[in-house]
Order: structure tokens, then C-alpha cells, then sequence
């Protein structure tokens, strides 16, 4: 079994790009077969309203039931920091249903570390080694939080320094690593390719492949739980506490009041 975890599909309503304006599948569907790829994992391409490009790729699933995935709403949340940065509500959610967030920073990766350090029973997966733009700096900086936090995931999609995808095996391990595409927009085979050179044991190439994937999936609920670690959404201190804390603490005292 091979999981392609990052493809998109459906129209876009854009035309600035490829990506806000047709992922259409045919050639991919073809590519993918031929490169020996199994499954894949779906996201809308670009859209002003995703509640419509959702449904489209939904619909895209339904007619493909055993080859696709569906990412929003069925077993993941993807958020791109082109349309808006990730919040607090989202990663609330995807504890809720313990769903894994595929959060791509575009090179922002400071985020990583709040996001890893506040919700640490929340798996986030940031594509591309945290740039598809390839900027060297912040893919390197992200592979040392990738190390770092158990629960900060990435994938191999349109990574093209071939050395900082061998330190991020390297360095994280390859439990850490999920293949991708970014399909249809980048060839399935080629990024497939990439993964076979890093010449990884049959094992640990498996995990890339699929197993990651099945694992980071493998609790996602139906139904939100939240009683349990969900509730991580820090409560406003009341009102009283604000004021004594305002009272002890210099840093404070100038604070307008907006309670
Ligand atoms: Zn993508």
C-alpha cells in the first residue's frame, strides 16, 4: 500500500494560478496508477468559501470510494496560511475529534513551536518542510522541530533540496514523515521517486509511505470528545484575579481594562 497524503482536487474560484483555478484529476488518477500509488489523501484546491469546495471533493471521494481520502472533515483539517493563520478554535476542534492538522506555514515557522507546546495531544503535519516556496532557512530551522516535538509531523511534497529531506530522516526519524505529492500539480511518480532515494530500509520506507498516515488517522472520532485533553482552550481568569494580578505585577499595571 502507498498513501499519497497530499493531493488537491476541484476547482478553485481564483485565476491567479494553478492553485485557485482547476485540480482536475484525470492525469494524476493516471500517473499515480502507474507509479504504483494506492491511495490519496484530498484537499480542495484554493477557495474563497471551502464549505463549497469541501462538498465538491466529497463528491470527488464518493465516486472514487476505495482510492480517495477526503482531508476536511472526514479524517484531517487543512489550514493554509494564504487564506488565514491557523487559531486556537481549530486546533481545539481537531483535539475534540483527534484530528491531525495539516497547517502549511509558508515558511512562517515560529508558529511550530506554540502549536506543538500548547496542544501537544494534537498532531500537526507541516507540509513541504515548512516551505514550498524552498526557503532553505526556514526548512532547516523546521527540521530541528521536527526533532524536537513528538507531535510535529511533516511531508515530502515539493520539498526539492534533496539534503534537507535526508537530514529531516536523519534527524527526526522516519516515524516523523509522511510521502505526499502535492498533486496533480506536481507528478506523483517524481515525488514517489524521491522517497525510493533516500534509501531507506523496507521498514522505515514503509512508514513514509503509509503507516505514518493510518497512524495519525487512527483515532479520529465521529463524534467530539470533550472531556477529554479537547478542553485546552485557556479560560479567561476572572475579573478579580485580572485586578490583584494587575496590582502585583509592574508589567500589568498600564493594561487597559477590557474585561
Ligand atoms: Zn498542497
Amino acid at each position: 500500500m502507498i498513501i499519497d497524503s497530499h493531493c488537491h482536487a476541484g476547482k478553485g474560484d481564483g485565476l491567479t494560478g494553478p492553485w485557485d483555478t482547476d485540480a482536475s484529476l484525470g492525469k494524476y488518477m493516471r500517473r499515480a496508477g502507474q507509479a504504483g500509488i494506492t491511495h490519496t489523501v484530498l484537499f480542495a484546491a484554493f477557495h474563497s468559501d471551502y464549505s463549497v469546495a469541501n462538498r465538491a471533493v466529497a463528491q470527488i471521494v464518493a465516486r472514487h470510494p476505495n482510492r480517495l481520502y477526503e482531508e476536511f472533515g472526514f479524517v484531517g483539517i487543512k489550514v493554509h496560511r494564504h487564506d488565514g493563520r491557523i487559531t486556537r478554535e481549530i486546533c481545539v476542534a481537531a483535539a475534540a475529534y483527534d484530528l491531525p492538522v495539516l497547517y502549511d506555514v509558508m515558511g512562517e515557522v515560529s508558529i511550530v513551536t506554540l502549536l506543538a507546546q500548547e496542544y501537544p495531544h494534537v498532531v500537526f503535519i507541516i507540509p513541504h518542510l515548512g516551505s514550498f516556496g524552498d526557503d532553505w532557512a526556514a526548512q532547516a530551522a523546521f527540521i530541528d522541530q521536527l526533532a524536537r516535538f513528538p507531535n510535529i509531523y511533516t511531508d515530502t511534497s515539493g520539498v526539492r533540496r534533496f539534503d534537507l529531506l535526508e537530514e529531516a530522516v536523519q534527524r527526526a526519524g522516519a516515524s516523523k514523515i509522511l510521502f505526499g505529492s502535492d498533486g496533480p500539480w506536481l507528478h506523483p511518480g517524481v515525488e514517489l521517486a524521491k522517497v525510493r532515494l533516500l534509501g531507506l530500509s523496507a521498514a522505515e520506507e514503509a512508514l513514509i509511505l503509509a503507516g505514518n498516515f493510518l497512524r495519525v488517522v487512527a483515532g479520529v472520532r465521529a463524534q467530539p470528545a470533550w472531556t477529554t485533553h479537547a478542553m485546552q482552550l485557556p479560560r479567561r481568569p476572572p475579573p478579580s484575579l485580572l485586578a490583584s494580578r494587575r496590582a502585583l505585577d509592574p508589567w500589568l499595571a498600564g493594561e487597559p481594562t477590557v474585561e
